[in-house]
């Protein structure tokens, strides 16, 4: 579909220099919208030098995209740099600006949440060393627990986590040892 096409692709991230990458391989140009002075800290050093090195890949800073034009599709956009708008032709727009954890049945629960809606475990629930006020164990939250003993959060839905596939694989792998130490102190 972006064969020869210009594409714009809106994001500061990982996923958004990914995404730019692999795009470059097939479309004519491809431009990186971000709206800081640079791209995120999440984002690679290797991917971020592999994108300053490709020829048909724009990283446009200080950038936001503040209006789509078009009847049936998509044909232009409008970009604002520091208040100055210019409105360019495309039809192909990539948005990857992060994603929301899908926590909101935990509300009912005692298991705490940051103002973002993920999941808080272990030395993050505690405050000057001590567990939050609804924690009823003598015992600290193993790493992984949440704020409701026994029950353990991996991988990107927990706060703090790294948001990598090795990484919830790990998280996951430990979480079933911390299980079996929760069984062992219950039975
Ligand atoms: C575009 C993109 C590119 C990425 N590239 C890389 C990469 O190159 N290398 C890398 O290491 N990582 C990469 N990541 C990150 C990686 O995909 C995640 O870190 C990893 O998938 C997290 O695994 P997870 O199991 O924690 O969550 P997920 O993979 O999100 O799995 C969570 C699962 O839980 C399900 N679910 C949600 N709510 C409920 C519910 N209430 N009940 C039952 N099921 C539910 C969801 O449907 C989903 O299937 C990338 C992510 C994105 C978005």
């Amino acid at each position: 579909m972006c064969s020869g096409q210009v594409v714009y692709v809106v994001g500061g991230g990982n996923s958004a220099g990914q995404a730019v990458m692999h795009m470059a391989g097939y479309a004519r140009k491809v431009i990186l919208v971000i709206r800081d002075d640079k791209p995120a800290a999440s984002m690679s050093a290797y991917l971020l030098n592999r994108l300053r090195e490709t020829p048909n890949v724009e990283i446009r800073t200080r950038t936001r995209i503040t209006a789509l034009t078009g009847t049936d599709h998509l044909e232009a956009v409008t970009l604002d740099r520091g208040g100055r708008e210019t409105e360019v032709a495309v039809s192909r727009l990539f948005v990857l600006i992060g994603g929301r954890p899908h926590t909101e049945w935990a509300k009912d629960t005692s298991i705490i949440r940051d103002p973002a809606g993920y999941l808080v475990t272990g030395p993050d629930l505690l405050e000057g060393g001590n567990p939050p006020a609804c924690w009823p164990l003598d015992r600290q939250p193993y790493y992984l627990e949440t704020s409701f003993p026994g029950s353990f959060a991996a991988g990107d839905v927990r706060h703090g986590s790294v948001k990598r596939i090795a990484s919830g694989v790990g998280e996951g792998a430990m979480a079933v040892q911390f299980v079996h130490r929760y069984l062992e102190e219950t039975s």
